[in-house]
């Protein structure tokens, strides 16, 4: 930042309930032109940040996003680095922990805050959560500390708690606390102060300078895990052409089912070179192959331990770690190593 100027914070809307208005016609909620939705928020001018703006041509329901929509968001960030201090983005709630996820995976040595939010009501509504969440994502990216931004990392902002981006999950589709940290405490809380946890920032990046990777490879699915799953399902399944990488979501401490049929699919599957990472299906704690008899083959399998990730977070991990070409041995322990603060 410049001696004695204010912080330059780039808004990035992509759409979402923040900005969306009633269709006349069916009462459905839509997405509305950014100009119309500052129009809403005369507050912005009184922060004490310049803010300059950037909007997807076709603002969206997060419900469409898709990792195309992730390359656009990383490309503007990447175009707009060296002029701004910080980026809050727009977005809808439904997706943005997959959307904060696979932006922290595709920012490596990003050393500015990229701060999501969004909003449960749109922001003409008379009891909207938007204009806090707003105000208070950009007052969290403006903030500096020896001319260097604070915060270093992709985050998700929403009532009144900033939480490490890739370690979020969407829990409620009614409150206005909409997102948890399972397995991470919150970095900020917002009350009559700023409640700083720094201890838990991720360190500063030095002198490393930005990758932007944009190629995800989406030849993968999530399998969820449950008593009476058949051998056909997890067969035609583990059999779709081109599949790379499946994230299983298990039972407690990464425990599935030991009946043969379903541990010799996975042997097959893997010696074909299919990818599996091992997550639990619980909010809270971790996967720890071989501590039940019914984690045990999997681990001497060579299933790859998701440990505390969230599924979002793996999907994600897998995406990206499958478009950068990492060598079939060293597939599992990349994996298992965190990248961006993902897992323990
Ligand atoms: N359906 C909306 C979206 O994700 C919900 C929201 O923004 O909260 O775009």
């Amino acid at each position: 930042m410049l001696m004695n100027s204010k912080p330059k914070i780039l808004l990035i809307y992509t759409g979402g309930t923040i900005g969306m208005l009633k269709d006349f016609e069916t009462g459905a909620l839509k997405a509305f032109n950014f100009n119309k939705l500052l129009h809403n928020i005369p507050e912005l001018k009184l922060l004490d940040c310049e803010i300059d703006t950037f909007s997807f041509e076709k603002p969206i329901d997060s419900s469409n996003m898709n990792p195309k929509h992730w390359a656009e968001m990383a490309r503007a960030i990447e175009i707009n680095y060296s002029n701004f201090d910080g980026f809050v983005v727009l977005h809808g709630s439904d997706t943005m922990s997959y959307s904060a996820s696979a932006l922290s995976f595709m920012l490596e040595n990003l050393s500015k805050p990229v701060i999501f939010t969004g909003s449960q009501l749109p922001i003409g509504d008379l009891r909207t959560d938007a204009k806090e969440n707003l105000i208070t994502a950009i007052q969290i990216a403006s903030l500096q500390e020896n001319d260097q931004p604070l915060i270093q990392e992709v985050c998700l902002y929403f009532e009144y708690k900033l939480y490490r981006g890739n370690r979020t999950t969407k829990i409620n589709a009614e409150h206005f606390r909409a997102f948890i940290s399972p397995n991470y405490p919150f970095l900020v809380e917002s009350g009559v102060h700023l409640k700083i946890n720094s201890q838990l920032f991720l360190p500063a990046k030095g002198s490393d300078t930005l990758k932007v990777h944009t190629r995800l490879d989406n030849n993968v699915t999530i399998i969820k895990m449950f008593p009476g799953i058949s051998e056909a399902v997890l067969s035609a399944i583990l059999n779709i052409e081109n599949l790379k990488g499946i994230v299983l979501e298990t039972y407690g401490a990464g425990n599935a089912p030991t009946e043969e049929w379903f541990l010799t699919l996975l042997q097959k599957a893997i010696f074909r070179g299919l990818l599996i990472v091992n997550v639990t299906q619980c909010s809270i704690g971790s996967v720890s192959m071989g501590h039940y008899e019914t984690s045990t083959t999997m681990k001497k399998l060579g299933i790859i331990s998701g440990k505390d990730i969230t599924t979002e977070a793996a999907i994600t991990k897998l995406m990206y770690l499958l478009g950068q070409n990492i060598a079939q041995e060293d597939f599992k322990s990349v994996f298992e190593t965190s990248l961006r603060g993902e897992m323990q």
